[in-house]
């Protein structure tokens, strides 16, 4: 390259990262600030060197045919090619969103590669939109198959108990550690939720429920190694957004909303209502959906860290496909929590659902909304009120949590 080729090329670098932000890329306690530029055909590319260096891979150029070369991390090889949007894994061939270019000597990758394809593939490599952040993980656990119902495993354990299993058990233990999930007592203060039951004198009020529901769930929880931060602990009102950035700084990796039905007072017999549901975050459907969507992003937009101004492009296109990535995680967890209340819970499974709730949308991780019981039922009151029974529920759900945690160790690990 002529020296007059390099300076455009660092004038049209220098131009390029003071519009866009670098993308800090996360290896262990090593944190790389990896340029971005503005891809050719719209969106984000970030230099293909920098990246795989920064995530403790390496770019190999393929000799005999020039812009063609293989991006290593781990075990994971992603061929790619100048001037073409196809990349090919293991001999499968996947669409990226935009062509891999050459600018000068230096080769470019779109930015999904990293914040999408990687993490899809299993290289150990996850993006936390949050915090505009893309982290390799060292190796978690080589387990690949579906961990053994507990009693199962109890029995294992007695009878062989093999050092490999001792070991990837330890291992799993030790990630589930690092996991921090974040328990949503819903209401609080003078917000005191749904009051019940129908035809009863004596009054339940769902933000006392909430409350000492979380926190059994939070012992139980913390009784299986996996680490708790709670929205409120205390009979207060926490506002809705509040509730989903306490999560985003806590850095959790799952957001757990406890809420209590109650009955609409039009049914045909509203005090028969019954039963448990797990809602995850809807995709607007409606035109009212999406405007309050809007607004709602809208707001988090100033919620965030200085460092993401309203204008970074960046930091908004990430959020925006993390998110779609945390709607299928909820969805999986929500099934997780929704067939393990099904195990203990006496009413009827209403089962799993989407809405588009506030609290939810705040949560830039996979964020789920739980209705432990109908509170204007008599008997499900009463079954939400009975410390044991809150025990038994907790056990259930916190189950499924270590579960949905240990099958996202799985997808995330493995990297080598
Ligand atoms: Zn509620």
């Amino acid at each position: 390259m002529t020296i007059l080729g390099s300076v455009a090329l660092l004038l049209q670098l220098a131009q390029a990262t003071s519009v866009l932000p670098p993308l800090s890329v996360r290896a262990g306690d090593r944190v790389r600030a990896v340029p971005t530029v503005v891809h050719p055909e719209g969106g984000i590319a970030v230099r293909a060197d920098a990246l795989a260096e920064a995530l403790g891979g390496q770019v190999v150029a393929d000799a005999a045919l020039a812009g063609r070369f293989r991006f290593e991390v781990g075990t994971t090889g992603v061929d790619l090619q100048a001037g073409s949007a196809l990349a090919v894994v293991a001999g499968d061939t996947i669409p990226l969103r935009a062509g891999v270019f050459r600018r000068g000597d230096l080769l470019f990758v779109p930015l999904a590669l990293a914040t999408e394809l990687l993490p899809r593939l299993g290289a150990g490599v996850l993006f936390d939109a949050d915090n505009a952040e893309l982290r390799r993980f060292a190796t978690v656990t080589a387990a690949r198959r579906p961990p053994p119902p507990r009693a199962a495993r109890a029995r294992a354990t007695t009878i062989a108990a093999p050092a490999d299993n001792a070991r990837s058990a330890a291992a799993r233990s030790a990630a589930l550690r690092r996991r921090v999930v974040v328990i949503d007592a819903g209401h609080g203060g003078p917000d005191n939720g749904m009051s019940g039951p129908i035809g009863s004198p004596r009054k339940v009020f769902e933000k006392n429920i909430t409350l000492a529901f979380a926190r059994v769930l939070q012992r139980t929880l913390q009784a299986r190694e996996v680490q708790v931060v709670m929205t409120r602990t205390t009979d207060t009102l926490i506002a809705l957004s509040d509730r989903g950035r306490i999560a985003n700084q806590a850095k959790a990796d799952l957001f757990l909303s406890v809420h209590v039905n109650a009955a609409n007072p039009r049914w045909s017999n509203p005090g028969g209502a019954r039963g448990f549901e797990t809602f995850f975050l809807a995709e607007a459907k409606t035109e009212d959906e999406r405007r309050v969507e809007a607004m709602e992003n809208e707001a988090i937009r100033f919620e965030t860290s200085e460092d993401v101004s309203r204008d970074d492009p960046l930091g908004f296109i990430m959020r925006d496909m993390a998110q779609n990535e945390h709607l299928r995680e909820s969805g999986r967890l929500a099934e997780m929590i929704q067939s393990g209340m099904r195990q203990v819970h006496p009413g009827p499974n209403r089962g799993v659902k989407q809405a588009g709730f506030r609290v939810l949308v705040t949560a830039f991780m996979p964020a789920v909304l739980v209705e432990i019981g109908f509170g204007t039922n008599k008997s499900e009151a009463q079954y939400m009120t009975d410390p044991a029974r809150q025990q038994e529920l907790a056990e259930t759900v916190a189950d499924a949590v270590v579960r949905y945690l240990e099958e996202y160790e799985r997808k995330v690990g493995g990297g080598g």
